[in-house]
């Protein structure tokens, strides 16, 4: 069966079909235009989306072998272009998966840390910093971007997604947004370090660290909206 008899072969499942712009019941209908608000739809997709089916997060997730991720590449893909990213993002994915990648990010962030506090710190103040510190930024970012998908799940619509399935499709879309963590952290590190070693900089070191800091979190917000534009 080629692609376009496809397209033309009415929806005939068990599973019920909805319109993912307006809700309009699709049921039983022999074309592929929403009668209700004139979007185009795709039988085939819309079963597999509304059948629960998951569908794989590219590049993070390998089409071929499910089990295998690719850290790098995605986080080059999401920094290089995360229009395309947000784009082909799948309305139901594995949530597994899309929190798995923001624990590699969250454990290269206690990394960098870790190895900036061996600098700072002196003997026993080490395990107590890295506690402290390791687990105050873990629960911040965690809850920080918990809180940025319920908002979103509120506010706006996700394009392609089911209206309930609109937390998850945020939530998923938000955790690849985390490298941020990771830059940010890590640059932070690196200027820890400089100043432990050096003590002619400390006000240079201060200004820096808050510069990078502020155009950090700036650039992060301006990727997540950018994301957020793409889907909504
Ligand atoms: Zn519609």
């Amino acid at each position: 069966m080629s692609d376009s008899q496809l397209l033309t072969t009415p929806p005939t499942t068990a599973v019920e079909l909805f319109c993912l712009q307006c809700d309009y019941n699709l049921q039983g209908l022999t074309t592929t235009i929403c009668p209700e608000c004139g979007q185009p739809f795709d039988p085939v997709e819309l079963q597999k989306i509304f059948a629960g089916q998951l569908q794989p997060i590219i590049p993070w997730e390998d089409s071929v072998d499910p089990t295998r991720t690719h850290y790098w590449t995605t986080v080059v893909a999401v920094l290089a272009d995360p229009k395309h990213f947000a784009n082909i993002f799948p309305a139901r994915h594995d949530a597994g998966s899309a929190w798995s990648y923001s624990i590699y990010c969250y454990l290269l962030s206690a990394i960098a840390l870790y190895i900036s506090m061996i600098f700072m710190a002196n003997g026993d103040d080490i395990l107590k910093m890295f506690i402290i510190v390791g687990i105050g930024l873990s629960v911040g970012v965690i809850l920080t971007e918990t809180f940025i998908s319920m908002m979103l799940a509120a506010l706006l619509r996700p394009t392609y997604v089911p209206q309930k399935g609109a937390y998850h499709f945020w939530r998923g879309l938000v955790h690849f947004n985390s490298i941020f963590f990771t830059i940010s952290t890590t640059i932070l590190s690196m200027f820890f370090i400089l100043m432990s070693i050096t003590n002619h900089l400390e006000k240079l070191f201060a200004a820096w660290m808050f510069a990078v800091g502020i155009v950090l979190y700036i650039v992060w917000w301006i990727y997540l909206a950018t994301m957020i534009a793409v889907r909504r």
